[in-house]
């Protein structure tokens, strides 16, 4: 009999957008006259912007052309799109090849399709409260998981322990779901710490374009050292709205070596017998983000978000409750009040003020008694939903 992977069958159930959406559909069903404000979502809600679509556009018309179809793309990425990316990071001081870029149909895919480079008898390290796909992709994988819970108190960004060692160490900076980021001479730590153990970190920057504050590095290669045991994980989901359009990249320098293999030649390998390549056109729109006017535009967008983060934060202050995030990353990480498990003060903004956040829990034990909101909604819905919270938070406080 055909035996299926197992390691199937070791995975928690992924209850939490499940339940929330459960939740949320039940209070509509008795309620169907009021309003509920969604502030859970990590979706965008503006759309891909002009430079983007003029692209997309272009693009649809050369595929209309004999004289500029495209057929089947390279497998790493168009060579247009790899030396853009590239040239955007060299602009940034951070000096890759264009060939130490691969183009991706998102991050996802890729945090999944990139555990291909590691033996299965490798650990996986995850700093937690954590996107959930981090676990789940080693699960699935049969790795054996090495937790490192965070807190508040070290601002969710702990230092490596030698005691705790890994061979891939995941890292997200800006961190969904804490907002927290890490500063240069915190990821000189973990750096370090790598090429000193041989691991290699799996550096997840999906949320690099909110960085606002200097001394934070928008790139893992920033820091010295880092092209030796790091592989850096981009999309242009949260950056220019491409969650629907589906497109990213990742970085692995040539110089990132274990056991005289090379990671870079071994996805080369990868990407040339498990895909065809991204979509020509899609390529086409991603490049246009990269240029004067769509950095321009997508900054817009993203200041529209962080004035959303401002709206919410303000209530928070007022109120006095701790959070982190909101201000380099379109999250907002608060401890629930009144110690409330995440659970709870879900329902309490649900059932009084129809407001829908999401509970820690979903992000791993430690995440336990936090609760998560999402920057990314409507102006209308946050003003909204601000003032609600403001109401019940002086109620109950
Ligand atoms: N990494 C993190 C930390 C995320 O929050 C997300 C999406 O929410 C992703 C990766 C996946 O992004 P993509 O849309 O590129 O698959």
């Amino acid at each position: 009999m055909t035996k299926p992977n197992m390691n199937y069958a070791n995975l928690k159930d992924s209850y939490l957008f499940f339940r929330i959406a459960q939740k949320v559909k039940n209070y509509s069903a008795l309620h169907p006259d009021k309003k509920i404000l969604r502030l859970g979502i990590g979706d965008v809600s503006l759309p891909l912007c002009k430079s983007v679509i003029t692209a997309l556009n272009g693009a649809v018309e050369e595929q209309a052309e004999k004289s500029t179809f495209h057929g089947y793309m390279p497998e790493c990425g168009a060579p247009f799109l790899r030396q853009t990316i590239a040239d955007f990071y060299r602009k940034r001081g951070v000096n890759i090849a264009d060939d130490e870029v691969f183009v991706s149909s998102g991050a996802s895919d890729e945090l999944g399709d990139i555990l291909d480079l590691f033996d299965k008898e490798n650990s996986a390290f995850v700093i937690e409260p954590a996107y959930p796909a981090y676990v789940d992709a080693n699960v699935i994988a049969g790795r054996k998981i090495i937790h490192l819970a965070s807190s508040m108190e070290n601002g969710f960004t702990p230092d490596p322990d030698e005691e705790k060692k890994a061979d891939i160490i995941y890292i997200c900076s800006p961190n969904n779901p804490t907002g927290a980021v890490f500063t240069k001479e915190k990821l000189k730590k973990w750096v370090d710490f790598a090429n000193r153990n041989g691991s290699v970190i799996l550096f997840d920057a999906a949320y690099e374009a909110f960085i606002e504050e200097d001394n934070i590095p928008h790139s893992i290669f920033e820091i010295d050292g880092a092209l030796t045991c790091a592989i850096e994980i981009c999309s242009l989901s949260k950056t220019a709205g491409f969650t629907g359009t589906r497109l990213g990249y990742t970085v692995i320098p040539k110089a990132l070596r274990r056991f005289n293999m090379s990671f870079n030649e071994m996805w080369v390998r990868n990407r040339t017998t498990k895909t065809n390549g991204v979509s020509f056109i899609i390529q086409k729109g991603g490049a246009a983000v990269f240029t004067d006017e769509g950095q321009k535009e997508i900054k817009e967008n993203i200041a529209y978000y962080k004035e959303n983060a401002k709206i919410l934060m303000r209530v928070l202050d007022e109120c006095g409750i701790e959070y982190t995030g909101g201000v380099n990353a379109p999250y907002i990480w608060l401890k629930c009040p009144k110690g409330l498990d995440g659970w709870a003060f879900f329902d309490l903004l649900l059932n009084e003020i129809q407001v829908v956040g999401t509970p820690g829990e979903g992000f791993g034990d430690c995440g336990e008694g936090f609760f998560r909101f999402s920057t990314f909604g409507s102006r209308e819905d946050t003003l909204e939903a601000a003032d609600r919270l403001k109401s019940l938070l002086r109620e109950i406080l």
